[in-house]
């Protein structure tokens, strides 16, 4: 096996509030294996610790590869976090709070680890391999439980020195608006997550608005997932339709205030509600943010959807690793 560990792998992975996702990568980036596991949320950092690691050892054994052929690992981490010290500060969906995930995976794989935002992962993926190739400046917007940014400028994560950043989903928009799960009230996440439209899409099927959707998920915010709101919409629940075509319309609004501000060639929505609902996204976020956007500003900058969907995080955590590591 001279050949295969001469050559140099790559572990990308995506902490989602479900979900956990290992995947391996060639020095090509082609994917050489995976492994996922639930993220069991409730049962605290230690324990995800664990599972992460577990899903590591996961997907190496599925590869038959062994520790000393990683030549780093990417992790993408949802909410705000210290990049530069590999520090969790806090994932509100997750409950976690400063906790040091760089130094025990190193300890146990024995390879450089980067701990970044899981929407600045996600768009440097998009950057490297998919929707932003070629762009000066890329900015992610990735709506599911809440709603995740980020930004690549000129090939680097837009960071602050010991902070992630790019936390669209607390863009205050509605002042004295409902309560936001940072604490704050009137956040775009507040009225535009997966969270607050499967609220208001309880509330319809709770006054026989959307037959469909009660057939399907009832009024439990836990099976009112992207899939089922789609499957409503597509079975006729207008209610519903316009419930998260509002929500689109709020991410506009938000999008608009970026545009402003970046003047960013692409926005690529991507994540659970986008990838179910693409078509209203793009129509929605794309009107919206083209009638408010400042005049000089219209029509200098695409909204797309993510190309690489599932994979963005795993795949461009994976490839910051590299890029951290082989100072690309
Ligand atoms: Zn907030």
């Amino acid at each position: 096996m001279p050949e295969k560990k001469r050559k140099k792998y790559w572990v990308g992975f995506d902490l989602g509030g479900t979900k956990m996702l290992a995947n391996i990568f060639d020095s090509d980036f082609k994917l050489a294996g995976r492994a996922r596991k639930k993220t069991q949320s409730k049962n605290g950092a230690q324990s995800g610790l664990d599972r992460i690691a577990e899903t590591i050892e996961g997907a190496l054994a599925q590869t038959g590869l062994q520790k000393d052929q990683l030549a780093g690992i990417g992790l993408g981490i949802p909410g705000p976090l210290d990049p530069s010290r590999g520090l969790v500060i806090h994932t509100p969906n997750l409950g976690w709070r400063n906790f040091q995930l760089r130094k025990p995976l190193e300890d146990a794989f024995r390879c450089p680890v980067f701990v970044i935002n899981d929407v600045d992962a996600g768009i440097y993926g998009e950057f490297r391999f998919g929707a932003a190739q070629g762009t000066r400046c890329a900015v992610g917007v990735f709506p599911g439980t809440g709603i995740g940014g980020g930004c690549v400028y000129e090939g680097r994560i837009l960071t602050g020195r010991n902070r992630s950043c790019f936390e669209i989903g607390h863009i205050q928009i509605i002042p004295d608006g409902p309560l936001c799960g940072c604490g704050q009230r009137g956040c775009l996440e507040a009225v535009a997550s997966r969270l607050a439209i499967s609220a208001s899409a309880a509330s319809a099927v709770y006054r026989g608005e959307a037959p469909n959707l009660q057939a399907q998920a009832g009024t439990d915010l836990s099976n009112i997932r992207s899939g089922a709101l789609a499957d409503a919409i597509k079975a006729g629940d207008a209610v519903v339709e316009e419930i998260v075509r509002n929500g689109a319309r709020w991410l506009g609004v938000g999008v608009v205030t970026l545009v402003n501000l970046l003047a960013p060639d692409v926005v690529v929505l991507g994540g659970g509600l986008v990838e179910a609902m693409p078509a209203i996204y793009v129509e929605e976020v794309t009107r919206v943010a083209q009638a408010r956007v400042m005049a000089p500003f219209k029509d200098v900058f695409k909204i797309v959807v993510s190309q690489l969907g599932d994979d963005a995080v795993a795949k461009g955590a994976a490839a910051w690793a590299e890029a951290c590591v082989d100072g690309k």
